[in-house]
């Protein structure tokens, strides 16, 4: 329910995403790269005639005080107009916030140059981690892991916030292309400022904003995160889902590591507004 390709900033192609669901014996498939619908068709024709079930979706970038709120947005119609709009405005902020993240590493003595994350992003929104493999290409550090959690980790001294709404608003966006919204990987809110997930009030006020699930299962949750969230959505009522957030080699999260029950997702898509 939480994969990314090479459309957005995971180094695999959908194709191959979808080939790999099937040989793993998944019976579907969520495609949810940051800020862009753009492989919804590419997913639906390689997932055709084989019976896997493609979830489309989006992770769209929300901020809460500067720090990054990612919400999953499944079932959206990729053609509604005020959702097509955000997306544009949120990826031509991210190659802005990408110069200034250039900016930072130059200041910092690390000669990464912006035309070279231009080239390693290609097609896709620019992403923190198109400025690790630069960085690492420099030989500043021995991997991307050590990029983030040297510089550009939120908070870090490279870290420059990239444009995003209230997480309200982006259930509400999401919902108003149809779609239903899900909080993903809360516990990882604020790490690096010791902060130990999306705070709760914030939750909440998402919920009354139309929240309708919550990944409470995610690779870089603790025991505790999981707990909490299933907790907290026991409480109001919203789907549990559970993802790999898989990044292909650009993290070490494997493809079908958590998944989420057929049920569950059939419960969540169920959630979707109906539009006059
Ligand atoms: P961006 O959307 O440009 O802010 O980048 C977000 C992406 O960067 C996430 O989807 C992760 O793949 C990666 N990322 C964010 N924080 C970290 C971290 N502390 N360590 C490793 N990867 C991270
Ligand atoms: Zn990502
Ligand atoms: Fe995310
Ligand atoms: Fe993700």
């Amino acid at each position: 329910m939480h994969t990314h390709t090479d459309l957005s900033d995971g180094t695999t192609s959908i194709e191959a995403n979808v080939a790999d669901a099937i040989e793993l014996g998944l019976e579907g498939l969520g495609v949810t790269d940051h800020d862009t619908t753009t492989p919804f068709e590419r997913a639906l024709a390689a997932a055709d005639g084989t019976g896997l079930e493609v979830v489309l979706g989006t992770e769209f970038s929300a901020e809460l005080a500067g720090l990054s709120v990612h919400v999953l947005g499944y079932g959206i119609d990729p053609h509604d107009d005020t959702l097509r709009e955000e997306l544009i405005r949120l990826r031509e902020e991210r190659t802005i916030r990408a110069r200034a993240i250039v900016g930072r590493f130059n200041d910092l003595d690390v000669p990464i140059t912006f035309g070279r994350v231009l080239e390693l992003a290609g097609d896709a929104p620019i992403g923190r981690p198109h400025i690790a493999q630069a960085v690492v290409e420099t030989g500043a550090a021995a991997d991307t892991r050590e990029v983030f959690d040297t510089w550009l980790a939120d908070g870090g001294p490279a870290y420059v916030a990239k444009h995003a709404v209230d997480p309200t608003h982006a259930v509400e966006l999401l919902r108003g292309a149809g779609g239903v919204a899900v909080l993903a990987h809360p516990g990882l809110f604020g790490a690096r400022d010791g902060l130990t997930g999306v705070p709760d009030g914030a939750i909440e006020e998402m919920v009354a904003a139309g929240l309708a699930g919550i990944e409470a299962d995610h690779p870089d949750h603790t025991g505790e995160h999981q707990d909490h969230y299933r907790d907290l959505a026991r409480a109001h009522d919203l789907v549990v889902t559970s993802g790999s957030d898989y990044h292909g080699q650009a993290k070490d999260n494997r493809l079908g590591s958590a998944t989420t029950f057929r049920a569950e997702v059939e419960r969540l898509l169920a959630r979707r507004p109906s539009r006059s």
